[in-house]
C-alpha cells in the first residue's frame, strides 16, 4: 500500500480553503487545530486565516531543532487537538512533521517556499546537540502550496528546489549501482516518481518567476517525497550528491543552502560517473536558474570541496554510491575536482 497525502492543492490563494479542507475531509470538524508558524510569512498567513478558525491556537517555531519539535509536541499534548497545521518553510514543516508523528496526530503542510523536497517527505531534518539528524516521520495528511506566498519568497530560496529535484537523477544512478554491485533492492515505482520529478523540471526554459514553472516545481517536489515514501528510504532522492552536501554542512556550515549544494553535488557526481550528456544538461539547468555549479559559487574553495568529497562517504556509512564505488584517494579526488571545474567551464562556454 502507498502512503500519500489525501489532498494536494497547488495554486494562488490555496490557503483560503484551509478551513473548508479541515471540515470536508473530517480532519477537524470543530476546527480544534494547533497552527505552527515560522518566524516570517507563517505569522502573516495566520493573521489572514485566524478569523475563519476560531477553535485554533497558534504556536511559534523559531528553529529546525529537536528542542523546538519537543516543545511543539508538548503544546500538542496540552489540549486534545485534532491536527497540527504547519505554515512556513522547510524548517517549520520538519519540526511539525516530527512533533505530529510523535504525538500520533495528523499534520497538514502549508508550504511557503519550494527550497527542497521536504514539504511532503517521510523525513525530518533537525538539529540536535551533536549535529544534524534525519528522522523518519509520517507523511503530511494534506499538502497546500499557496503560490501567492511562494512568489513573494526571495527567488534564490525557491530556485534552490530545482537543485534538490534534479539531484534525483544522480541519486537514481547511485541506487542502480548499489543494486548491481551490492544486490540492494531497487523499487521501480520509487524510481519512476523520482525520475519523472527531475525530468519534468530539468529542460524547462521558464523560471521561478513564472507561475507554470512554480506549479511543475511544486509537483516535482511532492513526487520526490512520494518516491521516498514508496522506497521507505531517502535513496531515490539522495546519493553521492547528498553525501557531499552533508559533508559540506558539517565541515563548512552556512556556505550554501540544501538545494544549492544538492545540485552542485549532483553535477560533480555525474561528472565522476562519466556521463557527459547528462552532466551538460545538469550544468545548463543549474546555470539557467542561477544555482551554483563551481565550488566558488557555493562559497567553497576547490580545496574545501576536495575535503568535503573525501569526508562524504562517512556521512552515510550504509549508503553505496559512486564515491564508495571508486574509493578515490586524496590525490585522485583533487584531480577529479580540477577536471570537474574545467568541465563546467567548458559546458558554459559551449552554451
Ligand atoms: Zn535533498
Amino acid at each position: 500500500m502507498l502512503a500519500s497525502p489525501l489532498h494536494l492543492d497547488i495554486r494562488a490563494g490555496a490557503i483560503d480553503d484551509l478551513p473548508r479542507l479541515l471540515q470536508d475531509r473530517y480532519i477537524s470538524t470543530t476546527g480544534s487545530v494547533l497552527v505552527a508558524v515560522g518566524p516570517s510569512t507563517g505569522r502573516e498567513i495566520w493573521a489572514r486565516i485566524e478569523g475563519a478558525l476560531p477553535g485554533a491556537a497558534v504556536h511559534g517555531v523559531h528553529e529546525a531543532s529537536l528542542k523546538a519539535a519537543t516543545e511543539l509536541q508538548a503544546a500538542l499534548g496540552e489540549r486534545g487537538y485534532d491536527a497540527v497545521v504547519a505554515i512556513g518553510g522547510g524548517k517549520t514543516l520538519d519540526v511539525a512533521k516530527y512533533a505530529a508523528t510523535r504525538a500520533g496526530i495528523p499534520m497538514i503542510a502549508v508550504a511557503t517556499n519550494l527550497a527542497h523536497d521536504g514539504l511532503c517527505s517521510p523525513v525530518a531534518s533537525l538539529d540536535h546537540p551533536h549535529g544534524k539528524g534525519s528522522f523518519g516521520v509520517a507523511m503530511p495528511l494534506a499538502v497546500i502550496v499557496d503560490l501567492d506566498y511562494v512568489r513573494a519568497a526571495p527567488a534564490p530560496l525557491v530556485s534552490a528546489g530545482v537543485g534538490d529535484v534534479i539531484s534525483n537523477l544522480s541519486a537514481i544512478e547511485d541506487w542502480l549501482l548499489a543494486g548491481r554491485q551490492r544486490g540492494e533492492p531497487v523499487d521501480g515505482l520509487a524510481l519512476a516518481f523520482a525520475r519523472l520529478a527531475a525530468e519534468s523540471v530539468i529542460d524547462r526554459t521558464d523560471s521561478v518567476h513564472d507561475e507554470a514553472f512554480l506549479v511543475v516545481l511544486a509537483e516535482a517536489l511532492v513526487l520526490s517525497g512520494m518516491a521516498m515514501s514508496v522506497a521507505g528510504t531517502s535513496r531515490p532522492c539522495s546519493g553521492a550528491c547528498h553525501e557531499v552536501l552533508h559533508a559540506v554542512d558539517q565541515l563548512f556550515p552556512g556556505r550554501a543552502s540544501h538545494g544549492e549544494l544538492a545540485g552542485l553535488g549532483a553535477a560533480y557526481a555525474t561528472h565522476l560517473r562519466g556521463q557527459p550528456e547528462r552532466f551538460a544538461q545538469i550544468v545548463t539547468c543549474l546555470t539557467r536558474h542561477g544555482l551554483p555549479c563551481l565550488p566558488g559559487e557555493a562559497g567553497l574553495s576547490e580545496e574545501e570541496l576536495v575535503t568535503a568529497v573525501l569526508a562524504a562517504p562517512q556521512t552515510r556509512p550504509d549508503r553505496y554510491t559512486v564515491l564508495e564505488h571508486l574509493g578515490l584517494d586524496e590525490e585522485r579526488t583533487r584531480a577529479s575536482v580540477t577536471a570537474f571545474v574545467a568541465a563546467v567551464a567548458e559546458v558554459r562556454a559551449a552554451g
